[in-house]
């Protein structure tokens, strides 16, 4: 049964992926009025698994998420302790450890998870209300109206108005151009790395010979021009994997975004060329990736100057699209969101003073987001500037210490979004 709307204002949110669909549950639980939009036939995520970091789970915890995701899997088998670094090459040599966290029982401010994507929609699908969302209704753009409401236009001809509109869209949203001018700003670069995705099964790993451990906690492997980011998910039966090789010279500047799709099923030798030199064990979980998929990762460079305008509002990839070297990607989605739904569901907010409430969020999303957009490109000058061309070992490990120890580093997931809002919600 639907809950009568608390609020005198409408939303509707464009893009059903993990940012839009936790954004439509959080909205219709405070009792707004919320459609969802969505350009596909369903709700779908690719077959891959996702690191959420602590900074993912409480906003997934404040919007009474976290439990119903936490009951598909066993945490005892997918809690993480941080990434171990090791070497792409050689008998892939012990690098780095970060600081220790106490894993004998779950505590989501201090430990994320891997989990397989599928998954985690199946979790969230049964919360979303059919009579809510509407399928294959592809955005094609919106108007201001005079009314202060928007119309949003799809490709099947028809319109829907709503007072707020949350682009949610991804990285190549349409809802971005109604926000930011088109040009430099908000450009889309190519960061001249490609990776190659798979999840595979631990057991044939280890019955291939490969010694590392990689079914016991996550792995970044590290090496020039190449790095691997590998985690066990599904009770340690499966073993998620993000290969990703440079396609330009190290520290080369983002380049434009690839014409066409940056999808691309390729041979497998090509990938086993791309790491060509590598230790065994990193080879050999390449070749159990059989058919493997080439993603070009994209970044938004220059990081936008606004996510609002009017009351069009940007969350997730739409808004700050970033490379998924820190794993920040879905973290910064969901605290968009989490902060979005505060805001909105907050009484002292209705439909005459949205305009401030959206540049509220704007203040408090947009100069966090951005900063870890630049640190994630930043990123791979250490985990792809690691041997004897760039830096040894000890230089490596003094860059990730220092990494560890900066203030942005620590704030990262440590970062008292509640005590934020709160703050901002007194002041308004
Ligand atoms: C290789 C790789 C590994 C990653 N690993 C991690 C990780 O471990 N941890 C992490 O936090 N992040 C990771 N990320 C980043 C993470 O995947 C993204 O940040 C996240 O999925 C973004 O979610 P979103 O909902 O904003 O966008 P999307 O997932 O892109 O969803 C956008 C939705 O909008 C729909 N849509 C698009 N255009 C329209 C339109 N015009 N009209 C209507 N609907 C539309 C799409 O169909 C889609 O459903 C990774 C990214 C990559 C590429």
């Amino acid at each position: 049964m639907q809950r009568r709307p608390i609020k005198d204002f409408t939303v509707a949110i464009v893009g059903g992926g993990m940012c839009g669909l936790v954004c439509g549950i959080g909205l219709a639980r405070q009792g707004i009025d919320v459609k969802i939009f969505e350009s596909t036939a369903k709700f779908a995520e690719v077959g891959a698994g996702v690191a959420l970091s602590p900074n993912a789970l409480r906003p997934l915890r404040s919007l009474g998420l976290l439990d119903t995701v936490l009951k598909l899997i066993n945490i005892e088998d997918v809690k993480q302790d941080g990434f171990r670094v090791i070497a792409v090459n050689g008998d892939h040599e012990f690098i780095h450890d970060p600081p220790e966290v106490d894993t004998s029982r779950f505590d989501p401010e201090k430990q994320g998870f891997g989990i397989y994507r599928p998954t985690f929609l199946a979790a969230l699908l049964p919360l979303v209300d059919p009579n809510n969302v509407f399928f294959n209704k592809r955005v094609t753009t919106t108007s201001l109206l005079p009314s202060g409401q928007h119309r949003i236009f799809f490709s099947d001809g028809t319109t829907y108005d709503a007072d707020v509109i949350v682009g949610a869209d991804g990285i190549k949203s349409t809802v971005r151009s109604s926000v930011v001018e088109s040009g430099p700003e908000g450009r889309i670069g190519f960061s001249n790395t490609y990776a190659y995705r798979g999840v595979m099964p631990v057991d044939a790993l280890k019955a291939a010979g490969v010694k590392v451990a990689v079914e016991a906690r996550p792995l970044l492997w590290i090496g020039f021009c190449r790095h691997m980011a590998t985690y066990p998910i599904d009770g340690r039966t499966l073993l998620n994997v993000a290969a990703m090789s440079r396609s330009k010279e190290y520290g080369a500047p983002v380049s434009p975004q690839e014409p066409g799709s940056w999808v691309e099923a390729v041979d497998q030798q090509e990938m086993l060329d791309a790491f060509e030199g590598s230790g065994d064990d990193l080879m050999t979980i390449l070749k159990h990736i059989v058919k493997p998929s080439r993603w070009a990762l994209h970044t938004l460079y220059p990081p936008l100057k606004t996510y609002v305008k009017d009351r069009v509002v940007l969350v997730g990839d739409a808004a700050h699209a970033m490379v998924p070297y820190l794993g920040a990607g879905v973290g910064q989605g969901f605290e968009d969101v989490y902060v979005l739904c505060r805001l909105l569901a907050h009484p002292k907010i209705t439909k005459d003073n949205l305009n401030a409430t959206l540049a509220l969020y704007d203040n408090l999303r947009r100069p966090r987001a951005n900063m870890i957009l630049e640190k994630s490109l930043e990123a791979a000058q250490i985990s792809q500037g690691f041997g004897p061309e760039k830096n040894s070992i000890e230089v490596t490990r003094e860059k990730l210490r220092e990494r560890e120890d900066s203030e942005w580093h620590k704030n990262l997931v440590d970062h008292d979004l509640d005590r934020e809002i709160t703050n901002a919600l007194e002041s308004f």
